[in-house]
């Protein structure tokens, strides 16, 4: 059943197929488009636009080496990407911009956006060495890419590959693994659970697969991870998001308590958690445990009667130093600490005079030198005239700091506070040793 143009039709298809594909020169001003295409093998084209239409610039392709195969489906597609632009390297280097086709839709938003904290693993390193080019990434259907998507189907063997992006990806998921603040027992028992999670099984075939289109296809026990599946990779039997451990649900108690541990707040917490794990609903808890946790709500509550503005480091030690007075057990000292080392000196003072602290601080500046800029709170110590005169004498300047906003002296009022609990602790307050003192101060 076939009329004229249908025979029109099978004749230039017949006249086509015993021609080779006739390559055009590259032309740098012409618009370039660049398809690829990843399934059994990688493909790619380099086309540009011309009046007649889109011609071929050239091909390439190639097999998936056996951990390419194991890849998570948006890394295959990603490697794909990567592989044909710099397989073009030497026509798309420079260019200001051109078309990159994809047909995988989560990974266009990868390319364009440049984001890469939410990226999986793999694909971080591999989007990293892209920003050498400047593609602008559309999605395209498979079956629009029919040259790319053919070769990525009969793809060339696997040749001695020039380029090392495969080693780079490598060394990448290496240095992640590696600084994730897990033992390996540990990290042992989060694979052995991650096998006995029906929910992360679930996901890990998915990702590996294909997740479905839409979310209510997804298998109950993985839907909470649908939102995430564009993160999702997979390392050694574990699953990540990004380059973070998706935790087991048997195991996240315990860490969720480990992240807690030592009760640092909200703000510590969530930085303790995303040095390596996470899982859907993390952020909640954490907060939910910290708003619970009496400890954490005190010294939230501490922190913020005495918020600390940060004050300029002086060029050299003892240039300005800060000065109070403490007391503990009956007992008066007078605490210097040195605004660019951090050194304290503290001082037992006799009596509560202005004389008794003036002498305390010549005994400072006898080992030290004397500081241009003394700071201390407006106390009457310190208010006295008598310390102006001292001032006036050995040539300082001292600066107070309003009786309102005493905490406007950032960096006295913090270490200045640290003695008296460290006194507090020190039951035989005068021996102590200067390790002691130190380990303490750090
Ligand atoms: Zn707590």
């Amino acid at each position: 059943m076939s009329g004229p143009p249908q025979r029109t039709a099978f004749n230039k298809v017949k006249e086509l197929l015993i021609k080779p594909p006739v390559l055009a020169y590259f032309d740098p001003k012409k618009p370039t488009i660049v398809e690829d295409s990843s399934s059994y093998g990688l493909g790619g084209c380099l086309l540009q636009e011309h009046k007649e239409g889109l011609r071929p610039i050239a091909f390439c392709s190639r097999s998936l080496s056996n951990t390419e195969q194991r890849y998570a489906q948006i890394e295959k597609e990603c490697l794909a990407s990567v592989w044909a632009c710099e397989r073009f390297d030497r026509h798309l280097m420079g260019l200001d911009s051109f078309t990159l086709y994809s047909d995988h839709k989560p990974l266009i938003p990868l390319i364009n956006s440049k984001d890469l904290s939410e990226t999986p693993l793999r694909c971080q390193r591999m989007l990293i060495r892209l920003l050498r080019y400047k593609p602008v990434a559309i999605h395209q259907p498979g079956k629009m890419m029919v040259t790319s998507d053919t070769l990525s189907r009969s793809p060339a063997a696997c040749s001695q590959e020039t380029s090392n992006l495969h080693e780079d990806v490598r060394f990448h998921v290496s240095m992640v693994t590696s600084s994730w603040p897990v033992s390996d027992g540990k990290l042992r028992q989060l694979k052995e659970e991650t096998q006995q999670d029906v929910s992360l099984r679930t996901a890990i075939n998915y990702t590996v697969m294909g997740w479905p289109t839409y979310k209510q296809d997804v298998m109950l026990a993985a839907r909470d991870l649908f939102d995430f599946r564009n993160e999702l990779s997979l390392y050694d039997g574990l699953l990540l998001r990004g380059d973070k451990i998706v935790i087991p649900y048997s195991m996240r108690k315990e860490i969720l308590d480990r992240i807690h541990d030592g009760h640092l707040g909200i703000t510590k917490c969530r930085e303790r958690a995303n040095q390596g794990v996470w899982w859907p609903g993390l952020s909640k808890q954490i907060q939910d445990c910290v708003a619970m946790c009496k400890l954490c709500m005190q010294k939230k509550s501490a922190q913020q009667s005495e918020p600390l503005l940060p004050s300029t480091l002086p060029d050299r030690p003892f240039q300005r130093i800060g000065v109070d007075l403490c007391e503990l057990k009956g007992k008066h000292f007078l605490v210097s600490v040195d605004y660019f080392s951090r050194y304290i000196d503290i001082l037992p003072l006799q009596s509560l005079t202005s004389g008794a602290v003036i002498n305390k601080m010549k005994k400072i500046f006898s080992q030290h030198g004397i500081a241009e800029t003394v700071i201390s709170d407006n106390g009457p110590k310190f208010a006295a005239k008598e310390f102006q005169q001292f001032a006036e004498e050995w040539n300082f300047h001292h600066a107070t700091s309003s009786p309102h906003y005493p905490q406007a002296n950032g960096r006295r009022k913090e270490p200045c506070d640290q003695p008296k609990n460290f006194y507090a602790k020190m039951t035989h307050t005068w021996h102590c040793s200067l390790t002691e003192l130190l380990h303490f101060l750090h």
